[in-house]
């Protein structure tokens, strides 16, 4: 990117499908500092921001995202203008900058077709943290503080992004449903799910509905962890699921909508049947089967993030 100095890094618009103060809003009214450019609010190390009151835990938790996108950060000497050469058309596109700000040049394959997902902007930066390893999941958290409990709120394996969203046996319940419903293998990890990200048009109801899956564990893990809600079964997870993409269907085209309705009807006839004795529970104590993930970047920042909690 350039020096920063001409971009407001709460007001512009440079990350994702809108402005920072858009898709952070309850934050963003909080700030004491509006306005500053991106090269006055980050120095490389800290976020130079201050609140009109004490922020709550959920408003901590988005504070921890924006933190991990300034990390992404990297200014050149260039005035901000020159960014905008990054496209072949030298017009100003959202995948350009993305592309330079985060990846540093580096294109990796995944997460700039999240911009394209037709889902709501803050489960696109949800999904961003999660490709790029910065969700701050239980190990994550470890990096950047003590961690009393490591363990998943779901099952007695340690907590990890790619244990909680595709390994554990809440999750893998999910992408055995969204499998069978699609007839297409999601289950066994991140790239099964992400790959289909690339055909958005052709694979826009699949996409919509693994995002609101991945969503969704997050939104419940975090009700766990930081609201105090009691775990029943997977059907709480279908629950919130189909919810997720009733009132998701209004961003989807008009000619998936019937589609999305189908896979909603699915869902609650499957969240309507009996359960299936799940292996592998806290309760049923077995030990899941754990593959390891490797996050699709070559650099890894050692701190991260964030929780996302807003009811979208
Ligand atoms: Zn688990």
């Amino acid at each position: 990117m350039g020096d920063g100095r001409r971009i407001r890094f709460w007001e512009d618009h440079w990350f994702g499908n809108s402005s920072l103060a858009i898709q952070f809003w309850p934050l963003y009214v909080l700030i004491n500092e509006q306005g500053k450019t991106i090269a006055e609010a980050w120095d490389g190390e800290t976020l130079k921001f201050s609140f009109r009151r004490t922020v709550s835990p959920l408003l901590m938790e988005m504070w921890n995202d924006i933190l991990s996108i300034a990390e992404d950060i990297s200014f050149s000497n260039e005035p901000d203008s020159v960014v905008w050469k990054f496209t072949s058309n030298g017009v100003y596109s959202v995948q350009s900058l993305y592309a330079v700000v985060s990846f540093r040049g580096v294109k990796p394959v995944y997460p700039p077709a999240i911009w394209d997902l037709y889902i709501p902007p803050r489960v696109q930066v949800f999904l961003w943290l999660l490709s790029n390893n910065k969700l701050l999941t239980r190990d994550n958290l470890l990096k950047r503080r003590e961690v009393g409990d490591k363990t998943c709120v779901f099952c007695t394996e340690p907590e990890s992004i790619s244990h909680l969203f595709f390994d554990c046996c809440v999750a893998n319940s999910m992408w055995e449903w969204c499998s069978s419903i699609f007839g297409i293998q999601l289950t066994g990890g991140f790239e099964n799910v992400a790959k289909w990200w690339l055909s958005r048009k052709k694979h826009a109801v699949l996409n919509i509905c693994t995002s609101a899956i991945l969503w969704c564990i997050w939104k419940l893990r975090n009700a766990f962890c930081f609201q105090g809600e009691k775990w029943s079964d997977v059907r709480k997870l279908m629950r919130k699921t189909m919810a997720a993409l009733r009132r998701w269907q209004g961003l989807c085209k008009e000619e998936n909508v019937w589609q999305l309705e189908e896979v909603v009807a699915q869902l609650g006839a499957k969240a309507r049947e009996p359960l299936k004795i799940m292996r592998e529970s806290r309760w049923l104590s077995t030990a899941p089967p754990t593959t390891s993930w490797e996050p699709p970047l070559e650099t890894q920042n050692s701190s991260s993030s964030g929780t996302l909690q807003s009811d979208l």
